[in-house]
């Protein structure tokens, strides 16, 4: 029963509404999506030539293959000439992503995410807010962007770049686009030259994949078509279905129910065999992408690792594809470096130690059955009837990204992918399956490699400034109680600095006497400055001092790419912001002007001229100026065999003409320009000439680290050390279907509120009947880094002994459990795994348990 109220009817947009393209704005698969936009009072009719979809609805639409028009994908909006009009935000059927217009419960609510006056979404921040005391009060731009530049000049000045801190999001597309991922590089490393840089989701400045990066291979190097023309999909750590579900749904699920044979007949040699793919699954959980791909009738092995032993088992399958001589001599030879690739077969492959005693022990650690370590690389690699290669399409998401030894998890994995002869051949690759869209177009970073640890560097008391944009580390960074505690002991000191002097001195007479003030309170303690900058007033603007309203998707010109495709379109804008809103880009570029008059006045020319060009008006001007600095001297003209030298999401010579040109149909990164024609031209996969992105082009080894116990590793918190009776379970961590990243948006919906009203863990029903518990209970979860509540749902997704919950809910985060280990590598956390006492809450919430559906999402039974 549906818990919120549902319309009787829904308007049709009339022929003559306003029509949009833009990519959903929600995961990595980046599903093409189209908007129409109307004036209240006006709606179209039934007839196909009587509403702007062009369809007929005076009979039902065909199930599964018809066209897919919901109450969530309508809504009202206001626009800033006062008047209300209709959105419908509906699947695109010309997108190659998502041809059949496909959709998941995320996508779907798209337009119910809009801003409006008359929705939950009206919470979004309308105007810049400046604290006063325990208040927030409204201040105008110029104020806001004044105070905002001379802390940061202050503090830059007496201090150096070293106490400006700040975390930013990455996304070039979803809830983000290209335009901001260079707005905020262009301010903080090219003017500010900032190092304390961490990215939304992690501590520091990292590349996720530098695991693949360093061994020539970019994470995104297949495409969409692979996953319907392998032989074989692996998916490490990822639970697609819930996570990249269209991915899963309309590329992978046909190819595993042999819907693709006459395709794959297109692209496989003569009389190479073409069968359904079957598919390998690795994942401590029966998840719902393991029923999914069982339900499909195709062969599916499962593997569960224990938690943090998975490069251990990435290592363990590519030995025995070794043993099995799975591999291809002549592409190692020619196109991989054979000096490294000794260091290799010494230390991840462990040739030294005979073959039995390895299974044995990988068995031991990893707790996978060496039987199915085999099987694993059998289906993977070894070579089809008839001689030919197999291919295997390896994908792997947060289970490694989010592992422990990350780097060696990311290096083993392509490592196995690249010794199986999976890598750019159509129906291989081996790469990320993605979280949100991606795409930098940033200036280099000017700080290490591995970065600093931005959340702990201000944890210690170090930093005095701390600039937030579009991410909230109250929820998502790593260790977070001790985090929220120490952010917010910081921010108070100097707001209640601030307070005494207004109490003894009055109000400050100008932004440049505040900016004074809190310089000299940043100076006498041990206070922070904190700028949120968002689009709601999400968790970690409480201890905020000024808060910028932010645009989002839809409301500015956004240039997005999605992660299996690498396919770049333009997200068009198709309403206003809410009040004063300004896209991020622009923010940040009104900072850098500031900043350029500043050092002007102050008579640093030198440093003044780090902020020029910062004068965008409109998203086109900022894709001008990454043209101008990112690409100005990088040779393009290169034929499709060297298209793999390029940097993978590099886009020179593309602009908003020609985005809306090609439309959905978008371009693949990376572009170049054909030497012949001069016409701009995408990548489809890259590496399919074996040139890899090392300096002689070849595939680059490395011998992963020992394995050392990660239980009682000294550099993971010393609770992991402690008695087990203690914290006698394994914890681990990860999103569900119908939420989004935070839920900054989806706790604005009442359609998805509803649907998970509370954080919960999943628990094993014998572990569920040990801790004398049921379905509904709320129990704390606690360890020695802090405490959450979950509700508690019963399920055999998860093992004895091991616990699975909601990863950020706005009642609670995982995070709040997670050790601040980082790999020394990377400084990239092990976000999955821990471990953590469970304790029943006495007393339930009825009206929880009244309406929450427990039904397993494993099974579809
Ligand atoms: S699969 Fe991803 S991109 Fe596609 S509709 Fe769902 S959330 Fe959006």
């Amino acid at each position: 029963m549906a818990l919120y109220r549902r319309e009787e009817s829904i308007p049709l947009p009339p022929s003559n509404a306003e029509a949009y393209n833009t990519a959903c704005q929600y995961c990595t698969v980046g599903c093409g999506y189209k908007v129409y936009v109307w004036p209240d009072g006006l709606a179209g009719g039934l007839k196909a030539s009587d509403n702007a979809f062009g369809v007929d609805f005076s009979s039902p639409q065909p199930p599964l293959v018809g066209f897919s028009y919901t109450e969530s994908m309508h809504s009202t909006i206001r626009k800033r000439d006062g008047r209300t009009y209709h959105v419908a935000i509906v699947p695109a059927h010309d997108s190659p992503i998502n041809p059949m217009g496909n959709h998941s419960s995320r996508g779907a609510v798209n337009a119910k995410t809009t801003w409006s006056d008359s929705r939950p979404t009206q919470a979004r921040l309308h105007y810049p807010l400046l604290r006063n005391g325990n208040e927030f009060n409204a201040i105008p731009w110029d104020a806001a962007i004044e105070l905002q530049a001379r802390v940061i000049k202050g503090v830059a000045d007496k201090h150096g770049a070293d106490a400006l801190c700040s975390k930013i999001y990455d996304h070039g597309g979803g809830g983000g686009g290209m335009e901001n991922t260079y707005g905020t590089g262009r301010l903080l490393f090219t003017g500010l030259q900032m190092k304390h840089v961490g990215i939304h989701n992690r501590p520091g400045y990292s590349s996720e994949t530098w695991g693949t990066r360093d061994r020539g291979v970019h994470e995104l190097n297949y495409c969409y078509e692979d996953a319907r023309l392998a032989d074989t999909i692996m998916l490490w750590g990822s639970n697609a279905y819930d996570t990249a579900t269209v991915f899963f749904v309309a590329h992978m699920m046909p190819n595993l129910q042999g819907a693709t044979k006459d395709e794959k007949k297109k692209h496989y040699t003569s009389g190479e065999p073409a069968a359904p793919a079957r598919m390998v699954i690795v994942d401590p959980r029966i998840s719902a992408t393991v029923n999914a791909a069982r339900e499909t009738g195709a062969k599916v092995l499962h593997l569960r690792p224990n938690l943090g032993t998975d490069y251990m088992l990435m290592n363990a399958v590519a030995r025995a594809v070794w043993e099995k001589k799975y591999y291809n001599k002549d592409f190692l030879n020619q196109h991989t470096d054979m000096t490294t690739f000794e260091d290799y077969k010494k230390k991840s492959l462990e040739l030294d130690m005979p073959y039995k005693d390895f299974m044995a022990r990988a068995q031991k650690i990893t707790g996978v059955p060496a039987a199915q370590i085999e099987e694993a690389a059998t289906w993977i690699a070894q070579p089809k009837p008839g001689g030919h290669w197999r291919r295997s399409l390896i994908l792997y998401e947060k289970g490694v990204i989010w592992n422990y030894r990350q780097y060696d998890a990311v290096a083993a994995i392509a490592q196995l992918g690249a010794l199986s002869f999976n890598i750019g051949r159509p129906g291989t690759g081996t790469g990320r399956v993605g979280g949100h869209q991606e795409g930098y177009a940033r200036p280099d970073y000017p700080g290490p490699k591995p970065p600093p640890d931005v959340d702990k560097y201000v944890q210690d008391g170090k930093g005095k400034i701390f600039w937030l944009t579009g991410c909230n580390p109250y929820l998502a960074a790593q260790n977070n109680a001790y985090f929220r505690k120490r952010i917010g002991e910081r921010a108070q000191t100097l707001t209640d600095y601030l307070s005494a002097q207004k109490q003894g001195d009055g109000e400050p007479a100008s932004m440049e006497h505040l900016a004074a003030r809190i310089l000299e309170g940043l100076d006498k303690t041990n206070g922070l400055f904190i700028t949120v900058q968002n689009i709601y007033m999400i968790e970690s603007a409480r201890d905020a001092h000024l808060i910028l309203p932010a645009a989002q998707w839809g409301e500015a010109e956004n240039i997005s790419l999605n992660c299996g495709d690498r396919l770049m379109r333009l997200d068009d804008r198709f309403m206003d912001p809410p009040g004063d809103a300004k896209p991020d880009w622009e923010i940040h570029g009104l900072v850098g002007q500031k900043l350029e008059a500043l050092y002007q006045a102050d008579g640093k020319a030198d440093i003044a001229k780090r902020f020029a060009g910062m004068d965008w008006k409109h998203g086109a001007d900022v894709v001008k100026s990454i043209q101008d600095d990112l690409y100005a001297g990088m040779d393009t003209k290169v034929p499709a065999s060297r298209a793999s030298t390029l940097d993978p999401e590099s886009f020179k010579g593309v602009d908003y003409a020609y985005l809306r040109k090609v439309g959905q149909k978008g371009i693949q990164t990376p572009v170049r320009t054909d030497p012949n024609t001069g016409a701009l031209v995408g990548t489809k996969r890259l590496y399919s000439t074996f040139y890899f992105m090392t300096k002689d082009g070849k595939f680059s080894w490395y011998g992963t680290r020992p394995w050392d116990d990660h239980a009682s590793a000294t550099v993971v918190a010393g609770y992991l050390k402690s008695d087990r009776t203690k914290y006698p379970f394994w914890f681990t961590m990860g999103r569900s279907q119908p939420l989004w990243q935070t839920s900054y948006h989806m706790r604005h919906v009442p359609e998805k509120t509803e649907t998970t009203l509370l954080p919960f863990v999943q628990i094993n029903p014998a572990d569920v009947k040990k801790l004398g518990v049921t379905n509904g209970d709320i129990v704390m979860i606690h360890n020695d880094q802090g405490n959450e509540t979950f509700a508690v749902y019963e399920t055999d997704a998860v093992p004895p002994g091991m616990v699975f919950a909601l990863m950020y809910h706005w009642l609670g985060t995982s995070n709040s459990l997670t050790s601040p280990y980082t790999d020394p590598m990377s400084t990239n956390p092990w976000y999955k795994g821990t471990r953590v006492g469970i304790r029943k809450l006495s007393g339930g919430l009825a009206s929880v348990i009244a309406t929450t559906s427990f039904r397993p999402t494993n099974t579809f039974v």
